[in-house]
């Protein structure tokens, strides 16, 4: 206890998980769909995997370049000058190790001690426990649901600005509602930045999740290349890589030194041949990627559809990213909530509250599955809500 009270109150105090306890209990069990995660079932394609192991046959075991490789940060400017409608170049990417060590990096450079960042809520509770462990501390701005979906309540954002307010952290498409910020969402909240001369750190990373259109619209679409944006990213989502940790930032390359200098204080760069698996899934991933919407597509239908018919079951259908974030009539715990449908339906949720107080009432399923096992788990859930 003593050696305990004596680390840091920051360290101490960081908020757990609410999915791991779920997961926890429910692991190994036989029979059970674990939706509780964020990714899909399926391994790597062995494309890059391979790349990956011949990068480490080649003994690429060294410590390599801080800012990620030349040929990775290269096939990063390729790939968002095919996805995002203007030419980058790679002196704008910084690799990381994952999307969660970018988040920490942006933090680290616009956040410090007492100073408030805001973001959307509910939202993935990494991003506000990892704000309050540097020191910082985060405002949740509730995401209202409305009868058409969620809604940005962009004087919601403006009431919450204070002087010590110093960045605003925006995650579209969002995990966990689903919510997609529109074109013109994105241009007040980057006029509002302006004005308060606030930091975006924007969270992209479902951006070609998006059920309608190529893509979801983005702060690449209206900004300026001095704005304050920096963009977090990881390889996780797209090509089936959660395991592998590696992510990018993309700023503006003035910022660059700065940034590939906070990679050397925390974790000194990213394995560089695990960099060769991240450059395949970059030049030839596209094809596994739609491949991907495309299943998350047909099961977020699927999903929809059965659960429309459930009893006292309510829910926005997500425009974006893979999950479905809906409430329960009635629904007080939404963790006890999630534990039950272990016991009773042998379906793995993730309870509402760990995304934060406004998470309260729901539960989220991630839908980036095998159709059949979507399927299944809907109607387990919805015999479930009937027998409540
Ligand atoms: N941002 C959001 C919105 C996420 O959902 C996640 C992962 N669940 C991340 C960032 C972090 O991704 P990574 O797994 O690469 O750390």
């Amino acid at each position: 206890m003593t050696l305990v009270k004596n680390l840091r109150l920051e360290a101490r105090e960081a908020p757990p998980s609410g999915i791991y306890p779920v997961i926890d209990y429910g692991r190994g069990k036989a029979g059970l769909i674990p939706l509780w995660a964020g990714e899909g079932h399926l391994v790597t394609p062995s494309f890059i995997r391979d790349a990956a192991v011949q990068g480490l046959t080649n003994g690429e075991t060294f410590y390599t370049y801080q800012a990620g490789i030349p040929d990775l940060r290269e096939a990063l400017a390729r790939y968002h000058t095919r996805n995002f409608d203007r030419t980058f170049s790679s002196d704008e990417f910084i690799v990381t190790a994952g999307g969660m060590h970018a988040i920490m990096l942006a933090l680290q450079a616009t956040a410090g001690k007492g100073d408030e960042v805001l973001y959307l809520s509910p939202a993935w509770p990494n991003l506000p426990a990892a704000a309050a462990v540097a020191g910082a501390i985060p405002v949740p701005v509730p995401l209202r649901e409305g009868s058409n979906g969620w809604i940005c309540d962009i004087d919601a954002i403006e009431a919450a600005v204070t002087p010590r307010t110093t960045a605003l952290f925006l995650n579209t498409p969002s995990n966990p509602t689903g919510w997609v910020a529109s074109h013109d969402d994105l241009r007040q909240i980057l006029e509002l930045a302006r004005r308060h001369g606030l930091w975006i750190i924007a969270d992209e990373i479902y951006s070609l999740f998006s059920f309608e259109g190529r893509r979801a619209p983005s702060f690449y679409d209206v900004m300026d290349a001095e704005d304050r944006v920096v963009f977090v990213n990881t390889f996780s989502k797209n090509w089936a890589m959660t395991g592998w940790r590696v992510g990018w930032l993309n700023v503006h390359p003035s910022l660059s030194k700065i940034f590939e200098n906070l990679v050397q204080c925390s974790t000194s760069g990213v394995p560089q041949f695990l960099q060769r698996g991240a450059i395949a899934a970059l030049d030839e991933g596209d094809g596994f990627l739609a491949e991907q919407i495309s299943t998350a597509k047909t099961a977020r239908d699927a999903l929809c559809k059965i659960l429309s018919w459930a009893e006292g079951i309510r829910f926005s259908v997500p425009q974006g990213a893979f999950y479905l974030f809906f409430s329960i009539d009635g629904l007080k715990d939404s963790k006890e909530a999630a534990f039950e449908l272990v016991d009773k339906a042998n379906v793995g949720v993730a309870p509402g509250s760990a995304f934060g107080r406004a998470g309260n009432g729901y539960l989220r399923i991630c839908f980036l599955r095998d159709l059949k096992q979507v399927e299944e788990a809907a109607n387990r859930v919805a015999d479930w809500a009937r027998a409540r």
